[in-house]
């Protein structure tokens, strides 16, 4: 279905102009993606939860996929899910099948799509640790394509190979488990989010990518940056790498803000910070 949008009802920024083409595509509408990758601007869109829209109208094509499908299959030890399943149900899932290993997605909340682009992860997991292989729909050639992990080549918040292909589904590892340690990780990693990382809804996770050398949220803090905000947009007190907006503010202070910062830590310590989340749109 191709539908009209404020891009701020689908990113948990909550930032984001209109989009007049904004095609969310499920199993009965899979031609449409021809149509949304025209010769336009277009961006892959899973659940906003890693992405700053502009302020502006979005003038290319959003592709919104709507795969949510999940099923465990016993005999060969996989777990089937589709690309725009949240993660944290993955989690859950996982845990009412007794299968082990998935504890780490249950605070982040993007899809699978999203997780496996950003290779998200968290407590020493990445989402390419239990991916077995995943299926796209390659633009360029319009066809269903499978992908093995080793053709996707995963690194720390990256992939690669993954240009103009939506994914569609990933095949997943699913090892049984011990219950009471399933239980007793999911119960730990709530509670170390909880304890460490901002409760409100509106930011995108960690701003800048940390590294062997450093983290990212230690320099800005040793920078003295902790609570100092542009226009409604903050260096959160509790973890100085997530930048949290209070309601009403614009992703152009996000921008600023985030420039701001890596020239302070860049002109303090030498280190230039690399972006984690993205930023979408036209911000100059
Ligand atoms: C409170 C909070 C906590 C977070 N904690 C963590 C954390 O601990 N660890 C971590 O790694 N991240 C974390 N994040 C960031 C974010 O949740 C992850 O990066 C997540 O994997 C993004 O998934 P998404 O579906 O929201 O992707 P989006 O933000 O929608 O998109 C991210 C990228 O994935 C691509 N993409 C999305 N779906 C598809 C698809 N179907 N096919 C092809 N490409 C696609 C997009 O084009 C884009 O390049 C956090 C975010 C928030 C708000």
């Amino acid at each position: 279905m191709k539908y009209n949008i404020k891009l701020s009802t689908v990113t948990t920024y909550k930032f984001g102009g209109y989009c007049n083409n904004f095609y969310k595509i499920s199993n009965n509408d899979i031609d449409l993606f021809d149509e949304a990758f025209s010769n336009k601007e277009y961006f892959i869109l899973g659940k906003g939860s890693n992405v700053a829209f502009s302020d502006k109208d979005y003038e290319g094509n959003v592709i919104n996929p709507d795969f949510n499908e999940i099923s465990f299959i016993k005999n060969l030890g996989e777990v089937k899910v589709g690309s725009s399943v949240f993660l944290p149900d993955i989690a859950r899932f996982y845990k009412d099948k007794n299968l082990i290993n998935a504890e780490f997605l249950i605070g982040i909340p993007g899809s699978v799509g999203g997780a496996v682009k950003m290779n998200a992860g968290a407590y020493g997991w990445e989402f390419s640790d239990i991916l077995s292989s995943i299926e796209v729909y390659n633009l360029v050639t319009k066809k269903i394509e499978t992908l093995d992990k080793d053709d996707i080549n995963f690194s720390y918040r990256s992939s690669s190979n993954l240009e103009n292909k939506v994914i569609i589904s990933a095949t997943l590892i699913g090892t049984e488990g011990d219950p009471a340690l399933i239980k007793s990780r999911l119960k730990e990693n709530i509670k170390y989010r909880k304890d460490t990382q901002p409760s409100a809804i509106y930011n995108a996770g960690s701003v800048f990518k940390n590294t062997d050398q450093y983290s990212a949220g230690e320099l800005i803090d040793k920078a003295e940056l902790k609570g100092f905000s542009i226009d409604g947009v903050k260096v959160s007190n509790k973890h100085a790498n997530f930048f949290v907006a209070s309601k009403g503010a614009n992703s152009s202070s996000l921008y600023k803000l985030v420039n701001h910062v890596k020239e302070v830590v860049d002109s303090k310590f030498g280190v230039s910070l690399q972006k984690e989340i993205l930023f979408v749109g036209k911000f100059d």
